[in-house]
């Protein structure tokens, strides 16, 4: 397979690539072809059409393609590039976005989402995919290796609360992993994409992502001794106290000791004991 060729296509257009949005286009077909393979579904989001080159291929799979894109100025060149008539573009920033509404008005409900992202808002996007899980079944995304890595995280340094909302959330797994050289212009980083799949039984997203943040925000500290974690749940160091008891949890553990698993029973015990979250 030939690579895409990015920088002629730009030109082409009088367009270069705006680094402040993250826009680092995929010219290995390879890669694209495997994004577009591992993305299941019929209805498909996807977020950042860059030159259109993923744009295309999912195209050509799904029923319906809906691509958000903040950069109106790659008009011209998509309309010509992504000529498919079961696609359209939404000239939207996706962290504006009405998640529900679109996948109500578009798709019914739900979709796949796909993207390679744009990496200055990772973790917003990815916090923006959690809170509305009900709308996805599955999502193929690029992220940072690195990022990747922490996602999956079960202990230690990469373990964050990142890995704790992901993990808490979905299962996933990483798919492979993707060089510099694969795209226009190369990023300083190493890549890799990942599938995100929601759990069937999950905790409500919103209030378990809070409550991972507020364990987080002291991750050394003993999380019983959390003035985050006790404003939250609306008790102090005692009521904590008793809540690590009944999840058979030492008193003195912190918050970076916990499992994501752990995360879980401690969110249901609270809001079992009748804690506010
Ligand atoms: N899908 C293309 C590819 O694989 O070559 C482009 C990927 S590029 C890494 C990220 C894309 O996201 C760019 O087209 C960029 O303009 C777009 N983007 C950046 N910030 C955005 C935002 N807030 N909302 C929507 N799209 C955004």
């Amino acid at each position: 397979m030939n690579d895409i060729q990015v920088a002629e296509i730009l030109a082409q257009y009088g367009l270069a690539t705006t680094k402040s949005l993250g826009q680092n286009f995929l010219k290995d077909s390879a890669v694209l072809q495997g994004i577009a393979d591992a993305a299941e579904g019929d209805c498909i989001l996807e977020i950042g059409a860059g030159i259109g080159s993923l744009t295309a291929l999912l195209c050509q799979k799904a029923k319906k393609a809906v691509t958000i894109e903040i950069d109106r100025s790659l008009e011209p060149l998509l309309i010509e590039q992504v000529p498919f008539e079961n696609h359209r573009f939404l000239w939207q920033d996706i962290l504006k976005c009405d998640l529900q509404k679109i996948a109500k008005e578009e798709f019914g409900g739900r979709c796949t989402v796909v993207g390679n992202l744009p990496y200055y808002i990772t973790t917003e996007i990815l916090l923006l995919l959690l809170k509305n899980i009900d709308c996805w079944d599955e999502a193929i995304l690029m992220v940072q290796q690195e990022v990747a890595e922490r996602l999956f995280a079960q202990k230690g340094k990469e373990y964050r609360a990142a890995s704790v909302w992901v993990q808490g959330l979905c299962d996933g797994a990483i798919l492979f992993e993707v060089p510099p050289h694969c795209f226009h212009p190369a990023p300083r980083v190493r890549s890799a994409v990942v599938r995100l799949t929601p759990q069937k039984e999950h905790p409500a997203p919103k209030e378990f992502i809070a409550f991972a943040q507020a364990a987080f925000a002291a991750r050394r500290k003993m999380f019983a001794s959390s003035a985050a974690v006790q404003g939250l749940l609306h008790t102090d160091k005692a009521g904590l106290c008793a809540l690590l008891d009944a999840a058979n949890l030492p008193q003195t553990a912190r918050a970076e000791s916990f499992s994501p698993q752990d995360f879980i029973r401690l969110f249901q015990l609270a809001q079992n004991l009748g804690d506010k979250i």
